[in-house]
């Protein structure tokens, strides 16, 4: 029987960390002498080293390259873009692909990595162990396993371009919950831990409903001394408590975050103005920090403080919303405009829409994106095109204005949001590991049909 050499080496080793270690740490002749090792030889050690400080020698930190001025471009969304893949599962929105299906996550971030994208964050999103066992969750994974393969992956990617890795915690559905800051920073610690043994770059508290949290997240993540950057869902209503987005931003860099503004919830144009009125709430604190961006890339104009969450075509009906490239140069241009250096995406962001912003800031950051190599700017591929009408496209002026149809003649411009009111203590945002009831499912149809009539 032929050994595979990582479960020959040690059964605990991953393909993923025997390929790395192909790659970057040992030459072939030393996995070969690896493999001469007698059965149960651990390398365990040769993966504690910090191979990773080894792997990315001479690239620059956020902090540095934001302080010089520079635009960082962040990636785009993956728990919405792999479960259209079929690799997350709507509903508890968990990562452990970067466990099971190692091969889809990092195919994503190679193309974040090719579109442009400076940032690999690690596939932790509701990682947290509390999220993990959630309404019936039965994983029989841990949240260490899943954070540990998560960094890996990111690693992997951030070391074949010019970008970093960056750890991110989420809120916890134990905040919701009302369980104390104790247990809630326990929480984040544990994360902590994992992406300060695989020593990434750099670390994001992002996706903060209410601020407080937030704050909780930030100081458990300064303990490490790596630089903090701290994002709300928030739009320009502020957070859950009705806390404004300056005042959110002021509070956040007092707990010592050095680069603070927002992810997902709301469209790209309103991200930005939420980020510039966290902006004016920290200058007119006489504070300092840098700004950044990750919005959704679906359009929201009717949402209430909420966000798309109140959509009643989330998540699955969102696709009429969703921004083109060309809208994504617009919200590239109006970011930089503001002042906010490190721009990116959330939920919906595919890569095309990351190398659309990274073509916009193209003459800011001195390069184009890899993945341009098959996109002419502003459509100039299209003068290859054998049709004479789509050849007349082939400039920026046509993409620039056009309108775009959505080809649903009944579809409505806008909706109606639900906007029940639940938010943090009240009973039916009580997590547990049980699965949901018919109890509380009829429960909760009564709330909708009641919510209807009075909408
Ligand atoms: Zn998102």
């Amino acid at each position: 029987m032929k050994h595979s050499p990582w479960n020959w080496i040690n059964p605990e080793l991953t393909e993923l960390q025997t390929t790395t270690l192909l790659k970057y740490k040992a030459g072939e002749e030393q996995l070969s002498a690896l493999f001469g090792l007698k059965k149960g030889f651990t390398v365990t050690k040769c993966c504690n080293r910090n191979w990773e400080k080894e792997m990315a020698p001479g690239k620059k930190g956020i902090l540095e390259r934001l302080n010089a001025g520079e635009v960082v471009i962040g990636d785009g969304g993956f728990v919405f873009a792999l479960e259209k893949r079929g690799y997350v599962k709507a509903g508890p929105w968990t990562p452990e692909s970067a466990v099971t299906h190692p091969e889809a996550v990092r195919q994503l971030h190679r193309e974040f990595l090719r579109a442009g994208a400076n940032v690999m964050q690690t596939f932790t999103f509701y990682a947290s162990d509390d999220k993990l066992e959630n309404r019936g969750q039965n994983l029989k994974l841990t949240g260490v396993q899943i954070n540990e393969a998560a960094c890996d992956l990111a690693r992997e990617v951030a070391n074949e371009g010019d970008a970093l890795v960056a750890g991110g915690v989420c809120q916890t559905p134990s905040y919701l919950s009302c369980k104390s800051e104790t247990e809630v920073k326990a929480i984040f610690k544990k994360q902590l831990d994992v992406f300060l043994k695989k020593n990434v770059d750099f670390l994001i508290a992002e996706y903060f409903e209410h601020v407080e949290e937030a704050e909780w997240a930030v100081k458990v993540l300064k303990t490490s001394g790596k630089p903090v950057a701290a994002c709300m869902c928030i739009g320009p209503d502020g957070d859950m408590h009705g806390i404004s987005p300056g005042e959110c931003a002021v509070r956040l860099v007092k707990a010592g975050a050095q680069i603070v503004g927002v992810n997902c919830h709301f469209d790209p144009m309103t991200c930005v103005k939420a980020v510039k009125m966290m902006k004016e709430g920290v200058e007119k604190a006489g504070l300092k920090a840098h700004y950044m961006v990750q919005p959704l890339a679906y359009h929201t104009p009717d949402c209430s403080c909420q966000g798309f969450i109140d959509l009643p075509e989330f998540p699955f009906a969102l696709e009429p919303r969703i921004l083109t490239r060309w809208d994504m140069h617009k919200y590239a241009r109006e970011a930089y405009k503001s002042g906010i250096r490190f721009i990116g995406g959330c939920c919906g962001f595919e890569p095309y829409h990351i190398r659309a912003v990274a073509e916009e800031l193209a003459p800011e950051r001195g390069i184009m994106p890899p993945g341009s190599e098959k996109h002419g700017m502003w459509g100039a591929g299209l003068e290859m095109h054998t049709k004479p009408w789509v050849r007349a496209r082939s400039r920026r002026e046509y993409w620039e204005n056009l309108s775009p149809a959505s080809g649903r003649p009944k579809c409505p411009s806008l909706s109606t949001p639900e906007g029940w009111g639940v938010t943090k203590g009240h009973s039916d945002l009580m997590q547990h590991k049980e699965a949901t009831s018919s109890q509380e499912m009829k429960h909760l149809l009564e709330m909708q049909k009641k919510a209807k009539s009075t909408a």
